[in-house]
């Protein structure tokens, strides 16, 4: 694990810790804007401007235990199959130690491996994606573990406990694919259309699960709240979609993911954002413990 500096207030050790951070800096598959490597830094880095105390909850996020154990070691910088060996091995270990796994992409292919190891974990686990992107592809630029097939695998290869919202982009073969295979997702629309309680009670209708994997594309976002992103996809969810999505989320979810932001577009608001959506994630599944 390297890391020079962490997440703000994470200040347990990795041993008393109900949460532990870390970040995965590879974006080896990325296509269009590469530079989600960076962005476990930036978010850290963004993690210091909030105050401890956070309103919502009436909890302070200092006195909630949580770890940031730095980044996985990725050993090779264009090998995306070691990257997800490397990925699964940190959140497999996080798992048997009881603790909720929460990881900083990255890019989203790396949220594969973190399913897979939830899967071992929590048999009757459902899977929520936040993503503007459909991801049902099979392969794209000749690699199937590219960060445009994470959602194909995760169906496929782990659960068809599965749907994914936010949706407002993909070919007319995913689009097939997903009619085909009732793969269920909540088109970006749909949300603005009918807000978030309408989508949640479809939601826990369709996935029937007390444990839930959260994954958090931040493209799901509009680009006028989430500028840097390796794929960015106007007319999105806001902000505030999302902020009651993991609200409502958090406490059931056994781990959580945040990828594709790309720190050289951003003058900042991004990386605040995405810690800011992390901070109120821990503080969410914490109240509901208490
Ligand atoms: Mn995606
Ligand atoms: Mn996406």
């Amino acid at each position: 694990m390297g890391g020079k500096f962490f997440f703000a207030d994470a200040d347990s050790n990795y041993s008393d810790a109900a949460f532990v951070i870390f970040g995965a800096p590879f974006d080896g598959t990325s296509s269009f804007r590469k530079g989600s490597h960076q962005a476990p830094d930036a978010i850290r880095k963004a993690s210091y401007n909030f105050e401890t105390y956070n309103f919502n909850f009436d909890i302070d996020l200092s006195d909630i235990p949580f770890h940031d154990m730095g980044d996985v070691e990725i050993k090779e910088k264009h090998n995306v199959e070691q990257a997800l060996i490397d990925v699964e091995k940190t959140v497999s270990t996080i798992l048997k130690d009881s603790k909720i796994p929460i990881m900083l992409g990255g890019e989203h292919s790396l949220t594969l491996p973190c399913v897979k190891a939830s899967k071992k974990k929590f048999d009757d686990m459902g899977v929520v994606v936040l993503d503007a992107h459909l991801d049902l592809r099979d392969e794209y630029e000749g690699e199937v573990n590219s960060h445009a097939c994470v959602s194909r695998h995760i169906i496929e290869d782990v659960t068809g406990r599965y749907v994914s919202i936010g949706i407002r982009s993909g070919t007319k073969d995913e689009y097939s694919l997903a009619k085909a295979q009732d793969i269920t997702y909540y088109p970006a629309d749909l949300v603005v259309e009918n807000g978030i309680a309408f989508i949640l009670n479809k939601l826990n209708g369709k996935l029937d699960a007390r444990h839930l994997y959260l994954s958090l594309d931040m493209d799901a976002i509009d680009p006028a709240f989430a500028p840097a992103l390796g794929t960015p996809e106007p007319f999105g969810l806001t902000d505030r979609h999302v902020l009651s999505l993991i609200h409502e989320l958090a406490p059931r979810s056994i781990g959580f993911d945040l990828v594709e932001i790309a720190p050289q577009f951003d003058s900042g608001n991004t990386a605040l954002l995405g810690a800011k959506l992390i901070r109120e994630f821990i503080a969410s599944a914490w109240a509901s413990r208490q």
